[in-house]
C-alpha cells in the first residue's frame, strides 16, 4: 500500500504538471553531480528527483560532461521522451561559459569567443551562469559579455547560489534589454540544494526547440543559504588532501 507521502506527492505532481494539454517538465539549468571537483551530489539524487518531482537536471559539471552523460542515461532509461542534453561548465580564459547539447567535452582554458565557436559547432547553446556577480573569481566580465553578445544563446537570470539578489537583478536586465532568454539554476553541489529553483517547460527535443519553449515558462525560485559556501569550501578542501 502506498505511504500518506507517496500519495502527496502524485498529487501534486498530476496537478502541478499534466494539467496542461502539452506535458510539461520541470527544468533546473545548473546543477552539479559528483564528477565535478567541488560537489557531492549523486547522480542518485538528481534521478530520484526526476522519478519525485519531474524535475530535470542539467547537470553541466566543471570540464567534464561524464556526470551530464550518466544522468540522462540514467533518466532516459526510466523516461525515454527526455531529450539528451550534455552539458558542462567550461572554465574559458576569460570565465565560466555553460555549452548545452554537446556532443563531445570542450576543453577548459581557450578564450571565450573560441569557446563559443566550439559549442555552435557541435550544434550547441551557449548559457552564461553568473553573470554580474561580484563574489566570483571566475564568473565572465562585462565587457566579455558585450563582445560576445549576439552569439550568446541564454542568460542565467537567477543562480539560486548568489550570496545576494542584488547580483541577480543585473543579469535579468541584460538579457531583457538584449532580448535573450532567461534560464534558472540552483548551481547544486550538495543533495540538499536540488529543487531550489526550477522553470517549467513544455517537454523539447531540440536546442531551437527549448529556446521557444523557455518564453513565457512558469519560474519556482528561492535562494540557497550561504551556508552552501562553507561546505563547499571543505570539500574542495579535502578533495585536495585526499588526491
Ligand atoms: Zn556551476
Amino acid at each position: 500500500m502506498k505511504g500518506k507521502e507517496d500519495i502527496k506527492r502524485k498529487e501534486s505532481f498530476e496537478i502541478g504538471i499534466e494539467s496542461s494539454k502539452y506535458f510539461h517538465i520541470r527544468l533546473d539549468m545548473h546543477v552539479h553531480s559528483q564528477y565535478s571537483r567541488d560537489s557531492v551530489v549523486p547522480i542518485d539524487s538528481i534521478v530520484q528527483a526526476w522519478e519525485q518531482k519531474r524535475l530535470y537536471s542539467i547537470v553541466c559539471d566543471h570540464d567534464t560532461i561524464e556526470g551530464s552523460k550518466r544522468t540522462c542515461q540514467r533518466i532516459r532509461e526510466r523516461s525515454p521522451e527526455t531529450p539528451e542534453v550534455l552539458a558542462e561548465e567550461i572554465t574559458t580564459a576569460d570565465g565560466e561559459l555553460i555549452g548545452l547539447f554537446l556532443n563531445e567535452e570542450v576543453p577548459p582554458g581557450l578564450g571565450a569567443e573560441e569557446t563559443v565557436d566550439i559549442v555552435h559547432a557541435q550544434g550547441g547553446l551557449v548559457l552564461v551562469p553568473h553573470p554580474f556577480c561580484r563574489y566570483r573569481s571566475r564568473a565572465i566580465r562585462r565587457e566579455v559579455l558585450v563582445r560576445l553578445l549576439d552569439r550568446l544563446d541564454i542568460i542565467e537570470g537567477y543562480n539560486a547560489r548568489n550570496v545576494t539578489d542584488e547580483d541577480n537583478y543585473p543579469a535579468i536586465e541584460f538579457a531583457e534589454s538584449n532580448g535573450l532568454p532567461i534560464s534558472v539554476g540552483s548551481d547544486a553541489h550538495i543533495p540538499m540544494e536540488i529543487a531550489k529553483v526550477w522553470m517549467e517547460v513544455p517537454l523539447f527535443e531540440t536546442p531551437q526547440d527549448l529556446l521557444a519553449r523557455m518564453k513565457g515558462a512558469r519560474v519556482c525560485f528561492r535562494r540557497s543559504s550561504n551556508a552552501v559556501h562553507i561546505f563547499t569550501k571543505m570539500v574542495k578542501m579535502m578533495r585536495k588532501h585526499v588526491t
